[in-house]
């Protein structure tokens, strides 16, 4: 899980730690490559999982659409033969992250540049509109985030997104069977728990500090932290009407 790709200029203007800068991620990618392993979009790694071809993947995830991933990651992706899930807020397109109060102004790609990545192969993906989390809304607004943001990605690549991820990683029961209802395939959760499962893909903080040792061990961990994706799940792609 991956958020913003660009230099920094300090450690302070990282608040979040949800910056890697450009280097840092030629590391980690050349590294998983000599690992043997290939990065991949979301629906890609679940595809290859439910038909039993997973091994050598690792779901390469984006959130939040900043304009840096056009700019830094998807060519150090494209140097590694590496894909990759963006996922965009369709109702702050060429804003900048106003939910990061503390957090140094991060211009999001417009439309356009959702475009031009979803040519370059990227899958694009939703991340609500406005990267509200859904369980602080009623019934009504949740919808809301999830099928008028799913239309817009549909609107500007001309594919209705497979994948949502949760603003904040915030999902529970009501929200897994919303994301269901909207028409969506998978989406992605961070720490799920006992929810975890097609509709809330557990998955990993990569961050600048990341080097060989602390990858290598995120990577022994994940499967003791986390629970596995039951593949039973993944091979029903039945959509719900
Ligand atoms: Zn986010």
């Amino acid at each position: 899980m991956y958020h913003s790709v660009a230099p920094l200029a300090s450690p302070g203007d990282d608040p979040y730690l949800v910056t890697v800068t450009p280097a840092r991620l030629d590391r980690q990618l050349g590294l998983l490559r000599r690992c043997g392993l290939r990065g991949v979009s979301v629906g890609e790694l679940l595809a290859a999982h439910a038909a039993g071809r997973s091994a050598g993947l690792v779901g390469l995830s984006f959130d939040d659409g900043y304009a840096d991933f056009a700019e830094h990651a998807l060519p150090l992706l494209r140097r590694h033969g590496c894909t990759a899930s963006l996922y965009v807020l369709p109702g702050l397109l060429g804003a900048d992250n106003v939910w990061d109060v503390r957090g140094p102004r991060k211009p999001l790609l417009d439309a356009e540049g959702v475009r031009a990545c979803a040519g370059a192969g990227v899958e694009i993906g939703s991340h609500g509109l406005f990267h509200r989390a859904l369980p602080d809304l009623d019934e009504e607004e949740m919808a809301r985030e999830l099928r008028e943001s799913r239309e817009r990605v549909r609107a500007i690549t001309g594919v209705a997104p497979a994948g949502f991820c949760y603003p904040y990683g915030a999902v529970g029961p009501r929200e897994i069977a919303a994301v269901r209802a909207a028409g969506y395939h998978h989406a992605c959760a961070i720490d799920p728990g006992p929810l975890t499962g097609r509709y809330a893909l557990p998955r990993v903080h990569v961050g600048e500090r990341d080097g060989a040792p602390r990858l290598a061990l995120k990577a022994l961990l994940h499967p003791i932290r986390r629970r596995p994706v039951p593949r039973a799940e993944t091979v029903d792609a039945g959509r719900p009407a």
